[in-house]
């Protein structure tokens, strides 16, 4: 009987619980908040990232500690290296806790980004536009997600006002990307080296937050291939263990690398029900050395995330190929609370239950998207799926 610690205790750690039970795992969670999801069905220590007491306890306790949040203090992490095994490790960690860094080592490993500077100074951020052009998005470096700590900045005028959101920290300016589409490779490393990964997903995010996932995402193989291999050479240059998320833009058939999350991540969702072994339980297999699980899909999947608040389960619950997910949540605004995954053996049945589903909601606008890519226009638009 093995103990896998977790740091945070958000929905990621929830569903990790959920994939490890039938293994026979235990869990502790660490968590700053009392009511940290994940506690709901796991036993938590409460402490923050710089209780080295508490934390000390908690490595004691457990036999291998992973990440269900990559902002863990890099710091926190290497201690805890003295204590107890901790995968994926400090330094792939750290290394995705800075936009820069993050970047630079994209494109030492061969994966194309945006072009990109760094911004220390409002005389920097005027020389990165002169260098870079407009549009631009400005970014701190660390610590943003789901969109936060970004300002896209489209003509001059724009500079001041981002410059006062974002300018008392270290920041990154980035050209926009005027992306066919967005896409990320889900991938797992075990502790001895066996690598796989899932099929390509495609994503479309609204306000900076992910909207909704389709997989396996109609691509090319070239494609397909190309975020493979950018995924496999990023896991060894890490010598990462676990599951990870590489987040690409397709740039008409060019992928550029936007950023990696050094966890299970939202976009695999879907590998609950639509793969063979999920994000979730292949992560856990890795962090403890166990043969990794099939990676296949079985058939398509599209992922609605709930933002905010839940909506009505029933929509969800009546349709037979949908499955539901609710966090334990309070609703807050931009907050991730749930999602739904609907597997269909084909386009047209997907499409028949996400219209359905999307209508009983009111929900049009999020799925109008995945339908479209579901069944293109015979001439025009991109490749994608035929009925079957
Ligand atoms: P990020 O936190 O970097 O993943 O950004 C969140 C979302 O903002 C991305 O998924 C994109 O939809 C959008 N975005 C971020 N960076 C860029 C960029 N350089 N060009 C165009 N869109 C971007």
């Amino acid at each position: 009987m093995h103990t896998i610690g977790i740091l945070g205790g958000g929905q990621l750690a929830r569903m990790l619980v959920l994939a490890g039970a039938p293994l026979g795992l235990r869990f502790l969670v660490v968590d700053s908040a009392a009511d940290a999801c994940a506690a709901q069905i796991a036993p938590l220590v409460q402490a923050d990232w710089r209780d080295f007491g508490k934390l000390a306890d908690f490595a004691q306790r457990v036999d291998v500690a992973t990440f269900d949040f990559e902002n863990v203090p890099a710091q926190t992490a290497v201690w805890l290296t003295q204590l107890t095994s901790v995968f994926p490790n400090p330094r792939a960690l750290a290394i995705s806790q800075d936009r820069l860094v993050e970047k630079a080592l994209f494109r030492e490993i061969g994966l194309a980004t945006a072009a990109f500077a760094a911004v220390d100074s409002r005389a920097d951020l005027d020389a990165a536009i002169a260098t870079i052009g407009l549009p631009a998005v400005l970014k701190t470096r660390r610590l943003g997600y789901d969109g936060k700590g970004q300002a896209v900045l489209r003509s001059h005028a724009d500079a001041d006002a981002a410059w006062d959101a974002l300018g008392s920290a270290p920041l990154i300016l980035e050209a926009f990307v005027p992306f066919t589409r967005e896409v990320s490779i889900i991938a797992v490393r075990s502790r001895n080296g066996e690598f796989r990964h899932y099929p390509l997903t495609r994503n479309w995010h609204a306000s900076g937050i992910l909207a909704a996932s389709l997989a396996p995402a109609p691509q090319t193989e070239q494609i397909e291939a190309s975020a493979v291999a950018h995924a496999r050479a990023l896991a060894e240059r890490l010598d990462y263990v676990g599951t990870f998320a590489l987040e690409l833009f397709d740039h008409d058939g060019h992928l550029l690398g936007n950023e990696m999350a050094p966890r299970v991540h939202n976009s695999g969702h879907w590998t609950i029900e639509g793969a063979h072994c999920s994000q979730f339980e292949n992560h856990l297999r890795a962090v403890l050395g166990l043969p990794l699980g099939d990676t296949a899909a079985r058939g398509l999947s599209v992922m609605l995330n709930w933002i905010g608040e839940l909506p009505a389960a029933n929509a969800v619950l009546r349709e037979v190929d949908a499955h539901w997910h609710d966090y334990g949540k309070e609703p807050r605004p931009g907050r991730k609370v749930g999602h739904a995954t609907v597997c269909a053996g084909s386009a047209t049945n997907m499409h028949e239950c996400l219209a359905r589903i999307g209508r009983a909601l009111g929900r049009e606008a999020q799925v109008e998207p995945v339908l479209a890519a579901l069944l293109p226009p015979i001439q025009g638009g991109e490749p994608g799926f035929r009925a079957a």
